[in-house]
């Protein structure tokens, strides 16, 4: 039997409790993985052991597949209808919200981001999420489509099968809803990895799922590592597609093993190093406040952070003056304190390499700005950072640094920030201040990215399709473009009188 794990939280913003299994979810049930081994689950604020989850294998992959396929023959796939469907996928949205303080609270604890902005973003929009999903169930379409008088042609979107999911630590929640959403609105069983880092609400969540009705083996969960239970979902022969999350670096290892294994779809989300371009004529309050959040927001580590901002030579001394304001006026602290705007990194790994390029940034003869300090002596925690007088060849121009460091940009021509913008291997997102609407269309069209916001930043609806260009990824999730990530088409000929 796997451990239960019971927490009580006494904090300023949350008193409650959460107890939940500790075990991976197969056909159902909370079991021990096969080796019966654990992996420890550390929190980021104290750098302390919370608690331990099982470590899947392999083994535990092929179990979870076999689950979800007998799922997929028997009760879900072509067996449930979509409107049947999307109501279940709404009834998870009312239990996710009726537990959405407790799961804010797990990802405060686990990943150490705010307890407010875990509420009112990561939790809300996982809510959102399946409620969006839930009104596409019954709306999977396929078309008919004109040949010859002799002849009718359709196409059935028919879902894929067993899907495999792989999802990072920064959105633990988030990106355990935008995945497990579309998949079962459109008729597919799921094999999920959350991140060893994070597990604990997924884990909390795949029990309210399965607590709402999701019938058994549709929704399996298998924690553990990245190059095992991982792979093994990458490479697996009865995995028809996966979905991944996370860094460049793995999204290749992913391709690698689906293209050596069965060939399978392969969608990916990946890195970034987006570019904010703000112009002289920028509201320049504004054009601060969201430069902050682009940045900083969860800690700066956000795939679309906007992490190089390109300030036009008018306004340049008067924008670092109120950005530099602005960073230095953020609370960092306890992410259940009052008023806390910014938690720890989420792990000593990640705090390394976090300062490995503050220290390459210094190396290579960028300007420290502010910060580039520890903060606090326990924990992973790091002041919001600002480097100027940067060169576009240095590491911290070019690479996602995924920590609350951004580099600040001088520029005089247009065209120029532009092409300095797009050069870089990534393409997930980007960002333009100005009041003029020509010149903020013009702009937004001519950067390489996925998402090109005017006058914000970050900003992300599940009703608007997100991915990237260039190596930030393949395919889209959210909207509808993400249907399709999870449904085969098959087109269907009828012969209406054609004789051989
Ligand atoms: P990561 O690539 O290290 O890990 C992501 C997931 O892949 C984890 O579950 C990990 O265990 C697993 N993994 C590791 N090795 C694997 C392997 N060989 N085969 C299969 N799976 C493996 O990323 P991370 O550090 O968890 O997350 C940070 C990265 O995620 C950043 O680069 C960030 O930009 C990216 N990200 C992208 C988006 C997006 O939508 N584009 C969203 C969130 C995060």
């Amino acid at each position: 039997m796997p451990a239960t794990f019971t927490y009580q939280f006494d904090t300023p913003l949350y008193k409650g409790t959460s107890s939940f299994s500790t075990g991976i979810f197969i056909d159902g049930k909370f079991v021990d993985g096969s080796n019966k081994t654990t992996i420890d689950v550390v929190n980021p604020t104290t750098g302390k052991v919370i608690t331990s989850v099982s470590e899947g294998t392999e083994k535990d992959v092929d179990l979870a597949v076999e689950a979800a396929q007998k799922a997929f023959d028997t009760v879900w796939g072509l067996n449930t209808p979509g409107a049947q469907r999307g109501e279940l996928l709404w009834k998870i949205a009312q239990a996710l919200e009726k537990n959405a303080k407790e799961l804010a609270a797990l990802e405060s604890l686990d990943n150490g981001k705010t307890f407010m902005w875990a509420l009112g973003v990561d939790v809300k929009s996982a809510i959102d999420t399946f409620k969006y999903f839930a009104g596409w169930a019954d709306k999977i379409h396929g078309k008919t489509i004109e040949t010859t008088e002799n002849k009718l042609a359709y196409t059935r979107h028919e879902p894929i099968g067993v899907v495999g999911q792989i999802i990072p630590w920064n959105f633990p929640l988030l990106m355990w809803s935008w995945k497990i959403a579309p998949a079962l609105a459109t008729g597919n069983t799921v094999v999920m990895k959350p991140s060893e880092f994070t597990p604990l609400s997924a884990l909390r969540a795949t029990a309210i799922l399965h607590e709402a009705g999701v019938p058994n083996g549709v929704v399996n969960l298998v924690t553990g590592y990245g190059n095992t239970v991982g792979a093994a979902i990458a490479s697996h022969m009865k995995i028809d597609k996966v979905a991944f999350t996370g860094s460049t670096l793995v999204g290749r290892k992913v391709m690698e093993a689906a293209a050596k294994s069965n060939l399978k779809n392969v969608t990916l989300e990946l890195g970034g190093k987006s570019p904010n371009i703000i112009f002289d004529d920028a509201d320049l309050e504004q054009a601060v406040n969201w430069a902050a959040h682009g940045i900083f927001w969860n800690h700066g580590q956000a795939c679309c952070a906007g992490s190089r901002i390109f300030v036009q030579s008018g306004i340049y001394d008067k924008f670092l003056a109120s950005f530099t304001e602005k960073a230095k006026a953020i609370k960092l602290g306890d992410p259940f304190g009052q008023g806390v705007d910014q938690g720890p990194q989420i792990s000593q790994i990640q705090y390394d390499r976090i300062m490995g390029y503050i220290d390459s940034g210094k190396t290579d003869g960028a300007t420290v700005h502010l910060g580039g300090e520890r903060h606090g002596s326990e924990g992973y925690f790091i002041n919001p950072t600002i480097f100027t007088d940067t060169k576009p060849d240095m590491k911290i121009v070019q690479e996602e640094i995924f920590g609350p460091v951004g580099v600040v940009i001088k520029f005089d021509d247009p065209a120029d920030a532009i092409k300095q913008a797009n050069d870089t291997s990534y393409g997930l997102a980007s960002a333009v201040f100005t009041q003029d609407l020509n010149r903020a269309i013009e702009t937004a069209h001519k950067l390489q990215a996925g998402t090109a916001w005017i006058n914000c930043v970050n900003v992300i609806d599940v009703q608007v399709p997100f991915g990237g260009y260039k190596q930030s990824g393949i395919g889209r999730e959210c909207g509808e473009y993400a249907l399709s990530n999870y449904t085969n088409v098959k087109a269907v000929h009828i012969n209406l009188g054609h004789k051989m």
